[in-house]
C-alpha cells in the first residue's frame, strides 16, 4: 500500500502566507489545502480528510483559538499547529491549553522548523491511528475467543450431561449411579449414616413389549421414570440401570423408611395410565428389592449393598410380583449365621 500522504490545511487570511507555506510543504511532499479564514476552514475540514491544520491566530472573524476549539470538538485528534505572530508566552500556553498540537512563531522565516513541526505532529496522527486500529483488533479478537471460550465451555457441558444420562429417560446412567453409589457408601461408612438401595424391575416386560411393541415399550420405560422422578427427593440418585430396571440410591434414609417410598412408587405406577397412543391405553406393575443398612451397622461395601438389593428384587418376583420386599443388610448376616 502506498503510504499515505500528508494533508495539512493551511488557515491564514495573508494570501501569501498561504503561497509560502503551500510552496513549501508541497515540495516535501505534503498535500496542502488552504482556507483564508476559520469559518471556511472548518467547511474545508468538513468535507476533506485532514491531518493537519496549520493556524493564524488573528483573523477576520473566527479567531485560530475559536477555530482550534471547534476542531477538537468535532475530532479530538486532530492535531493543530498555531502560528502566533508576537513572541507572547500567554498565547502559545493559551494554544497548548486548547488542545493545540504545537506552534510556530511568525514571520516563518524559519522553514525547517515548520516543516518539521508539522511532520512530527503527522507521524503522531499516524500512531495515534495505528494504536486505534490495534486497540480495535484486540478488542474483537478477545471478543472472537470469549464467544468461542463460551460455545466451547457450553459444548463441555453438554457432552459431561451426556456421559452420564441415559438416552431414553433423562435419568442418570448405570455407570454414573455406580459412581455415585460408591462415594456415598463411603461417606455412610465414614459417617456412620443409614443408606438405602431401591431395584426396579417392570414386571412381564416381554410379554408387554410383545403386545404394544418395542416403542410402546419405550413408553412404558419413560412412564416409570417420570413416576420415580415424582415420587423421590431431591437428594435421590435416579438411575435406569438396565433395559427396564431402576434403581434408586436414598442416602441417610434408615431401610424402614425406604419402605415407604418403594411402596408410593409402586402404587403410583400401578394406577397411571400410559398412553401407548390415541386409541391404546394400559398400565405396568413394578417389583421392587430394598437393600438397606441404618446408621449403627458396621461399614458395608458398594457390591453388597447392589447384591442384596437385587435378592430383594427376586424374592419379589418369586413372591408374585408387583410388591416391594426388603432386606436389611445386618438381617441378612444374622440369618446367615
Ligand atoms: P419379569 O416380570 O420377570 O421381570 O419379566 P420380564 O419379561 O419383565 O423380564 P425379562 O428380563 O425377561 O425381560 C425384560 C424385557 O425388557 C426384555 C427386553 O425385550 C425388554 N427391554 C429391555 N430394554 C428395553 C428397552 O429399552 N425398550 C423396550 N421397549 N424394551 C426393552
Ligand atoms: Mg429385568
Ligand atoms: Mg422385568
Amino acid at each position: 500500500m502506498e503510504p499515505r500522504l500528508c494533508h495539512t490545511l493551511v488557515v491564514d487570511d495573508d494570501e501569501t502566507i498561504q503561497e509560502i507555506l503551500k510552496a513549501t510543504l508541497s515540495e516535501h511532499g505534503m498535500v496542502v489545502l488552504t482556507a483564508s479564514s476559520a469559518e471556511e476552514a472548518l467547511e474545508v475540514f468538513a468535507v476533506k480528510e485532514i491531518d493537519v491544520v496549520i493556524t493564524d491566530v488573528q483573523m477576520n472573524g473566527m479567531s485560530g483559538f475559536d477555530l482550534l476549539k471547534r476542531l477538537k470538538l468535532i475530532d479530538q485528534s486532530v492535531k493543530v499547529i498555531v502560528m502566533t505572530s508576537y513572541n507572547s508566552y500567554e498565547s502559545v500556553l493559551q494554544a497548548l491549553q486548547l488542545g493545540a498540537y504545537d506552534y510556530i512563531q511568525k514571520p516563518l522565516d524559519n522553514h525547517p522548523a515548520v516543516i518539521a513541526a508539522i511532520q512530527r505532529a503527522f507521524e503522531n496522527a499516524k500512531l495515534q491511528q495505528e494504536n486505534l486500529d490495534l486497540l480495535v483488533q484486540l478488542r474483537t479478537s478477545h471478543d472472537q475467543l470469549s464467544a468461542a471460550n463460551r460455545s466451547l465451555k457450553e459444548a463441555n457441558r453438554k457432552l459431561k450431561h451426556l456421559a452420564v444420562t441415559d438416552g431414553l429417560t433423562k435419568l442418570y446412567n448405570r455407570r454414573f449411579f455406580d459412581q455415585v453409589l460408591k462415594r456415598e457408601v463411603g461417606r455412610r461408612n465414614r459417617y456412620k449414616l443409614a443408606l438405602s438401595v431401591v431395584m426396579i424391575d417392570i414386571d412381564n416386560f416381554k410379554s408387554f413389549n410383545d403386545q404394544y411393541g418395542h416403542t410402546g415399550g419405550d413408553i412404558a420405560i419413560q412412564a416409570v421414570a417420570q413416576v420415580l422422578i415424582e415420587s423421590a427427593r431431591t437428594t435421590d440418585i435416579i438411575a435406569r440401570y438396565g433395559g427396564e430396571e431402576f434403581v434408586v440410591a436414598l442416602p441417610l434414609t434408615e431401610p424402614e423408611r425406604s419402605i415407604t417410598f418403594a411402596e408410593r412408587v409402586r402404587k403410583n405406577i400401578e394406577k397411571r395410565v400410559i398412553e401407548i397412543s390415541d386409541t391404546e391405553s394400559t398400565s405396568v406393575t413394578l417389583s421392587i428389592g430394598i437393600a438397606g443398612v441404618d446408621a449403627k451397622q458396621l461399614p458395608i461395601s458398594t457390591p453388597e449393598l447392589i447384591k442384596t438389593a437385587d435378592e430383594a428384587l427376586y424374592l419379589s418376583k418369586a413372591q408374585g410380583k408387583n410388591q416391594c420386599q426388603l432386606l436389611e443388610i445386618t438381617t441378612k448376616k444374622e440369618k446367615a449365621a
